[in-house]
């Protein structure tokens, strides 16, 4: 009988031991820099002279590893071993399936400070970010096992019909294309693997180009535990390529996948295609971006509002689905929120992670993504007035860092305030009283997360009901949702509302089979 789930604990910084357990974890890690890593097909390794490099964003001239650059045909080989796999992984018994998450959990614990220092390098997270995406990680491996045991057969929930004995179970899907981002490169990923691993699905699991060294340990960790051959299939390489071939297999039954609403709806499309020799609907489990807003009426805890816009609108850098990238503020409290929101604003300390537990601000992910950024940053400047921010931060190693930027008064349809930016970038928007920003919050195509800072009851309900977000927050930030506390997805192009960390989410990953014997 396994005990109940509760979220893994936080670690507390402000401990000398636990900054020194921490920072032997990064000296540990940082003792592995420079290694060629390779496919790894039905538990075969295959090294490949083509490689590309993960770097450190804080750092760019530093080389972490190397990986082996997939191709189309690799993806063919691990979608087809892990067809074979499937053949026996399917039956093997649910509470075995469990065991091996929560075996993987347990060494996941043991060794969170070396999971959070990879991504404190490849990621640029800091060491509060990269605790909560480990500590993440763990309670999705913890939850989901326990969730599979539970939802295995569900024969109970059928109307008894004598004498026939009843059977509902709640059985596999196939080969799965595991496709995560970079953001919660251990968390995302984890949580993706756990749950088609432990539904009895076989995978290949395709990295982001920007993470594939955390993506390594999760994949060795899972291994480690003693996973068959060919269950588990770790392909690297570019996701037009790679992923794309994994999208179109006729072999592949369901993608899921968390990333930007452009490729997912790519992904929706391809899905949708019944390819030559395909035998069945794909499915597809797709979590995009957002736009997310933190609302505030003049009712509010002013301090506690702009304290919660400052946290969503900055944590890892704005470089969340759910960041609250819009702040949108009833006009009689305006300026004496925005003052404060600039105020702690301009305190954020930014830094290269690895420097210490202080460092609020890291890098962003890319060159990429710096120059997008940056130039939202300059359309923000014509929409709207920069109250603070707006540069980037030179620094001698030519990091990828962004000065947190809070933009005032923009309009409410001005670019900034309707598309994703995925940068360390607030839009705030002035409205004239609650119904107007109500109205603004639900502008966008997204609808992933939402915050409302009120202390007026009639409104906290009727934003129960009309804010049109799959995560909304009532007088706290918009960030930070817990596995199985606040189970996580949004709606409209938001994604398919998979609710990660749910008591549904791993329905997605099975097809209930009804049986019935006539006795
Ligand atoms: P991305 O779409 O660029 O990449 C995501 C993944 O898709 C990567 O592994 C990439 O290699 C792969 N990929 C790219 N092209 C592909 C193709 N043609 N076929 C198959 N795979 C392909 O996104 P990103 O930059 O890694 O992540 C940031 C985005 O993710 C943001 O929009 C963010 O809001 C979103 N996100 C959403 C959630 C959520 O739960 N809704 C959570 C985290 C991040």
């Amino acid at each position: 009988m396994l005990n109940l789930y509760r979220p893994e604990a936080l670690t507390d910084f402000s401990q000398p031991a636990n900054v020194a357990a921490f920072q032997a974890a990064l000296n540990t890690v940082k003792a592995r820099i420079g290694q060629t890593y390779p496919l790894v097909i039905n538990g075969q390794s295959i090294a490949l002279d083509k490689t590309f490099d993960t770097i450190n964003p804080a750092r760019p001239a530093e080389v972490l590893a190397r990986f082996a650059d997939g191709t189309a045909d690799h993806a063919d080989q691990a979608i087809q071993a892990a067809t074979e796999a499937f053949k026996t992984w399917q039956y093997v018994p649910v509470k075995d399936r469990a065991r091996y998450l929560l075996r993987a959990a347990a060494e996941m614990r043991r060794r969170k400070h070396e999971f959070s220092a990879l991504m404190v390098l490849e990621a640029g997270k800091t060491w509060y970010e990269a605790d909560a995406d480990t500590s993440e990680a763990i309670d999705f491996l913890d939850y989901y096992a326990r969730q599979a045991v539970r939802i295995a057969d569900a024969s109970d929930q059928l109307t008894p019909y004598p004498p026939e004995q009843l059977g509902y179970y709640n059985i596999p899907l196939g080969v799965g294309a595991v496709i995560p981002p970079w953001n919660f490169p251990n968390a995302i990923p984890t949580g993706m693997l756990g749950a088609a691993l432990v539904t009895g699905n076989t995978v290949v699991f395709k990295p982001a180009e920007q993470t594939p060294w955390i993506a390594w340990h999760i994949a060795e960790l899972f291994w480690q535990q003693g996973l068959p051959s060919g269950v588990l299939n770790f392909l690297t390489g570019p996701g037009e390529v790679v992923g794309a071939r994994m999208v179109q297999s006729p072999l592949t039954r369901f993608i899921s996948f968390t990333g930007s609403k452009a490729v997912g709806l790519w992904i929706y499309e391809q899905a949708a295609k019944v390819q030559p020799g395909q035998r069945w609907l794909k499915r597809a489990i797709l979590e995009m971006g957002g736009k997310d807003a933190v609302l505030v009426d003049e009712t509010a805890d002013l301090e506690a509002a702009a304290q919660g816009i400052v946290q969503s609108a900055f944590g890892f850098q704005g470089q969340k689905c759910s960041a609250g990238s819009r702040a949108i503020i009833v006009g009689s409290v305006y300026d004496q929120v925005v003052g404060r929101v600039v105020e702690l604003t301009k305190k954020l300390s930014i830094a290269a992670p690895d420097s210490g537990p202080k460092v609020d601000q890291g890098p962003v992910i890319e060159p990429d993504a710096f120059n997008r950024i940056l130039n939202y940053i300059e359309i923000g400047a014509s929409e709207g007035k920069i109250l603070t921010g707006g540069h980037a931060v030179e620094t001698e190693s030519s990091g990828y860092f962004i000065e947190p930027t809070v933009i005032g008064d923009v309009p409410w349809d001005a670019r900034v305030a309707q598309e994703e930016i995925f940068g360390p970038v607030l839009s705030i928007i002035r409205a004239a009283d609650f119904d107007d920003a109500l109205r603004i919050a639900n502008s966008t195509e997204y609808g992933l997360t939402g915050a409302v800072f009120s202390q007026d009851r009639a409104r906290l309900e009727r934003a129960r009901q009309e804010f049109n977000v799959g995560n909304l927050y009532f007088n706290r930030k918009c960030t930070g949702a817990l596995v199985g506390v606040h189970p996580f997805g949004g709606f409209n192009l938001s994604g398919t509302d998979s609710k990660a960390g749910g008591p549904e989410y791993l329905l997605l990953f099975t097809q209930p089979k009804s049986v019935s014997e006539r006795l």
